[in-house]
Order: C-alpha cells, then sequence, then structure tokens
C-alpha cells in the first residue's frame, strides 16, 4: 500500500508540476542573448503590432508572466523578454501580439475565452477561500463530513479552473502556430537554423497557463495572494 501511495504522489506531482517544468526549460533553452538578431522582444513586438495596424496596442514591462491584455490593449512581456535579444524573446513576443490580433479581429474563440477567463477569477477566490477557511469551519463545527466536502468543493472548483484553460487551447494553438509561426516565417525575423527553437518556444508559450494553472494548485503562498481584492 505504501509503494502504491508512494507511487501515486510521484504521477500526481509529474502531472502537477511537469508541464511547468518543461515549459520555464524550454523558455531557458532558447533564452540565450543572440547579438546577432535585429532588436529586443519589446522592440519586435512593436514592429509585429505596427505591420498589423495595430498602433494603438502599447507594448510594457511586466513582473507577471507574459501576457496580452485586452482591457487595458497591452501586450506584457518579462523583462527577460522585453530587452532580452533571444530566440525566446522573439517567439514569446510574436505569440503576445497574435492575441492582440486575434482580439482586434473580434475572432469568436477568443472573446468566448476571454469571458470564461474572466469568471475563473472569482471560481479562483471562492476555491482559495473555501480551502484556507478549511480549519476555521473545522474548529467551529467539528464535522469531518463537512470538512471533506468543502476540500471537494475547492477540488471541483480548481478542476473547472483547469479546465478552462484546456478548453482554450485552441486558442492558444492558433495564436502561436496559426499567426505568430507564419509571421516569422513570412517575415524571415529568424535564421532557418532558428526556426526550430523558435517553434518549440511557441509551442510552450501555447501551454503556459494550462501549465500554470496546474503547478498553482499546490502554492499556498499564491493562494494568499489571489484573496488580496
Ligand atoms: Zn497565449
Amino acid at each position: 500500500m505504501p509503494i502504491i501511495l508512494g507511487l501515486a504522489s510521484i504521477i500526481l506531482l509529474a502531472i502537477l508540476f511537469g508541464p511547468q517544468i518543461w515549459v520555464r526549460r524550454v523558455l531557458a533553452r532558447h533564452g540565450a542573448e543572440r547579438p546577432d538578431l535585429p532588436g529586443t522582444g519589446g522592440e519586435f513586438a512593436r514592429h509585429l503590432l505596427d505591420e498589423a495596424g495595430l498602433r494603438g496596442v502599447k507594448v510594457e514591462l511586466t513582473g507577471d508572466g507574459d501576457h496580452y491584455d485586452p482591457v487595458d490593449c497591452a501586450v506584457r512581456l518579462l523583462p527577460q523578454h522585453y530587452d532580452g535579444r533571444s530566440v525566446a524573446a522573439v517567439a514569446v513576443a510574436a505569440h503576445e501580439v497574435s492575441h492582440a490580433v486575434q482580439h482586434a479581429r473580434g475572432e469568436p474563440a477568443f472573446v468566448r475565452r476571454f469571458a470564461l477567463v474572466k469568471n475563473v477569477m472569482w471560481i479562483d477566490r471562492l476555491a482559495t477561500a473555501l480551502v484556507l477557511l478549511t480549519p476555521v469551519v473545522f474548529l467551529l463545527v467539528k464535522a469531518p463530513v463537512l470538512l471533506v466536502l468543502q476540500l471537494l468543493v475547492a477540488l471541483l472548483l480548481f478542476a473547472i479552473r483547469i479546465a478552462v484553460h484546456v478548453v482554450t487551447l485552441p486558442v492558444e494553438f492558433d495564436a502561436s502556430f496559426g499567426k505568430a509561426l507564419p509571421a516569422l516565417t513570412r517575415g524571415r525575423y529568424l535564421s532557418a537554423r532558428d526556426m526550430p527553437g523558435a517553434r518549440s518556444v511557441l509551442k510552450a508559450a501555447a501551454f503556459t497557463y494550462v501549465a500554470s494553472a496546474l503547478a498553482t494548485l499546490l502554492d499556498v503562498g499564491r493562494w494568499l495572494r489571489a484573496l488580496r481584492f
């Protein structure tokens, strides 16, 4: 029995953290500074946005993970992608710009995804509150059934959050392979030698949300932060 439990926890940890570790490794592998590239990720994002006629979309620095913000109309990049000159910076910039293009064109899948993700925020907070309130409720009511029930509901809510990111994967794949990859190929921004690397980064970029949704399941620090309204 202990062996089965041990195996089960290893498999669970691999499922929860494997994708995140893979995404980070791919980005790190292609994150080496390349002075021969024509510009930084930030400059490249600006260039692609202008090419797409999206001059109103801003390019900003963030510490919060690369993303496109449809409310502020901003492509936000991490310092290593904003200021970095690397295959990873170029590919990530192209991926995030593609979300701005999806938004500008009003693509239905993007609009649906945006509505879903907005709901994920309160689902996430509710689940977090449930988990953090578990000991309090237990002390007050002292009913183990309630405790189990509460944790099950929290788990279900976390599962919904992960499911939302899984069902919106087509939007991510369209950004990476329907738009960013063709743009990189068309513009010949990278040499043929760098294209396989860019392709790997685009795949990792597409899985970023699913990977982090899985990994944050056990991140108590993040639960606490999520409660700050
Ligand atoms: Zn994306």
